[in-house]
C-alpha cells in the first residue's frame, strides 16, 4: 500500500510551523515523533470527560477511565503479538522499563553472573545494568561490531559462559540505524539458558514486531517515539518470568493486602504498576497505535526505507561528508559528519534553515568511543517526511558544508 503522505501530514498541526521563517522540516524522529490530532484529541477528551483515578472507583468516571486504560493494554498486546494483556506493564518509558527489569530480575542473579550488552546500546540499556552489576557483583560483556556497524555474531556466540544470565540488546540502533538480528540473538541466549531483553525503542514505529515470533523474554519501548503521548512506556515480559520477579516499586495498586506484618502483592500486571499511572497518556496511546495500524506498519517501513535509499547517495555526494552506520539492513536513521567540522555547528546552521536534526553523542557515548568521534549529526525519518524534505536536507547540508569549509 502506498501512503497518502499529504493527508497524513494534515493530522500533524506542528508540521505547518515555521522556524526562522522557513517551513519546519522535522528530522529528529529518533528522539521523539510528532503527535497526530487524534492522540491530542484523546488527551483532551480524557481531561474534559473521563478524568478519574483508575482501578479504585465504583463511580462511573473511574470505571470509564479504567476501561480506557485497559483497552490500551489490550491494543498494545495485540500490536506486538503478546499472548495476554496481563503481560503488558505500563511504565514511564523505555528507560523505566529497562530499569525495572535490571533492578527486579537482577535480584534473582548471583555474584559472578554475567550480562551481555552490545557496543551500540543507548545509555538506558547500559547504566541500569551497571547499577545492578555493582550491587550484586555481576560482570558485563559487550558484543563488538564489524566495519559496517553490524553486531559481530561470531564474537557474540563466544561471549557466553555458564554464568551468562541475561542478554540485553537494542533492536535498532538509534545512532547507526542498524537493524539487529534479534531472533537469532534471542535464540542463542536461550541455547545458553539466558533470558533476552530487546530494546525496541527504535523499532516499534518502523517495522512489524511480534514478540512471540522472535521469542523475546522482555521487549520494551516508549509511546512518544510512536506518535503517542510522552510519559508512557511498555514492558512486555513472558508471564513465567514476570511471575518470578520481585516488585520494582511499592505503593498503591500493586498490592492485594497490606498489614504492618506482611504484604501480599497483586498479580500481573499490577504487581509492577505501583501508584497512579499516567492514565490520561495511556488512554490516548491507543489512538497512536490505531494511527500506525491504519497506515500499516509495513507501509510506514517501506516509505521510510524509500526515503533512506533516496537521500543517502545524495548526501554522500557532498564533499567531506561521511555517514556512520552502513549496514545493509538499516532503518531510516542517518548519522553523519562533514569533514572536521563540529556536529553542533552543522546542527545549528541547519536549524536556521528550518531543519531539525539532532547533534551530539545521542546517549551512546561508548559507541562514540568505538567510532573514535565525540558525536554526529543525525537525521531520522518518520511517516510524515517527504522526498521534498530529503531534497531540502541535501541542499541545506551542501550549503552548510561550503560555509564550514
Ligand atoms: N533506547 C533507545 C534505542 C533509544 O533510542 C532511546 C531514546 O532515544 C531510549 C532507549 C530511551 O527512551 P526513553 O527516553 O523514551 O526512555
Amino acid at each position: 500500500m502506498v501512503l497518502d503522505i499529504q493527508s497524513i501530514r494534515e493530522q500533524f498541526p506542528i508540521l505547518d510551523r515555521k522556524v526562522f521563517g522557513k517551513p519546519l522540516i522535522y528530522l529528529d524522529n529518533t528522539a521523539t515523533t510528532q503527535t497526530p490530532r487524534p492522540v491530542v484529541d484523546a488527551i483532551t477528551d480524557m481531561y474534559f470527560n473521563h478524568k478519574a483515578n483508575v482501578h479504585r472507583g465504583v463511580h462511573t468516571l473511574s470505571q470509564e477511565a479504567t476501561a480506557l486504560l485497559e483497552e490500551t493494554r489490550e491494543a498494545v498486546a495485540q500490536f506486538i503479538g503478546a499472548d495476554r494483556k496481563e503481560d503488558i506493564i505500563f511504565t514511564r518509558g523505555t528507560t523505566e522499563s529497562i530499569n525495572l527489569v535490571a533492578a527486579s530480575y537482577g535480584q534473582l542473579l548471583e555474584e559472578g553472573d554475567e550480562i551481555i550488552l552490545s557496543a551500540m546500546e543507548h545509555h538506558s540499556n547500559i547504566v541500569p545494568w551497571q547499577l545492578i552489576a555493582v550491587r550484586k557483583g555481576l560482570k558485563i560483556n559487550v558484543i563488538p561490531m564489524n566495519d559496517r556497524c553490524e553486531l559481530d555474531m561470531d564474537a557474540y556466540r563466544k561471549l557466553f559462559t555458564p554464568k551468562t544470565k541475561i542478554v540485553a540488546v537494542t533492536h535498532v540502533s538509534n545512532v547507526l540505524g542498524t537493524i539487529n538480528p534479534v531472533k537469532e540473538i534471542i535464540a542463542e541466549a536461550h541455547r545458553h539458558g539466558a533470558v533476552a531483553l530487546i530494546d525496541g525503542a527504535q523499532a516499534i514505529a518502523h517495522m512489524p514486531v511480534n514478540v512471540r515470533e522472535i521469542d523475546a523474554d522482555f521487549y520494551v519501548f516508549s509511546s512518544h517515539k510512536m506518535y503517542g503521548p510522552t510519559g508512557v512506556g511498555v514492558l512486555y515480559g513472558k508471564e513465567a518470568i514476570l511471575e518470578k520477579m520481585p516488585p520494582y516499586q511499592g505503593g498503591g495498586e500493586m498490592i492485594k493486602k497490606v498489614s504492618f506484618q506482611k504484604t501480599v502483592f497483586a498479580g500481573l500486571p499490577f504487581k509492577f504498576e505501583a501508584g497512579t499511572p499516567d492514565f490520561v497518556g495511556i488512554a490516548a496511546f491507543a489512538k497512536a497505535i490505531a494511527f500506525i495500524k491504519e497506515a500499516g506498519i509495513e507501509a510506514i517501513g517501506a516509505h521510510e526505507e524509500a526515503l533512506l535509499n533516496y537521500v543517502t547517495p545524495k548526501l554522500l555526494e557532498i564533499p567531506g561528508l561521511k555517514i556512520y552506520g552502513n549496514a545493509p539492513h538499516k532503518s531510516a536513521v542517518i548519522s553523519f559528519l562533514i569533514g572536521e567540522s563540529h556536529p553542533y555547528d552543522t546542527g545549528m546552521l541547519l536549524d536556521k534553515l528550518g531543519i531539525a536534526v539532532r547533534t551530539g553523542h545521542h546517549c551512546a557515548q561508548p559507541l562514540m568511543d568505538i567510532l573514535g568521534i565525540t558525536g554526529t549529526v543525525r537525521a531520522s525519518f518518520a511517516i510524515y517526511n517527504t522526498v521534498g524534505e530529503c531534497d531540502a536536507l541535501v541542499a541545506a547540508t551542501r550549503r552548510v558544508a561550503s560555509m564550514l569549509g
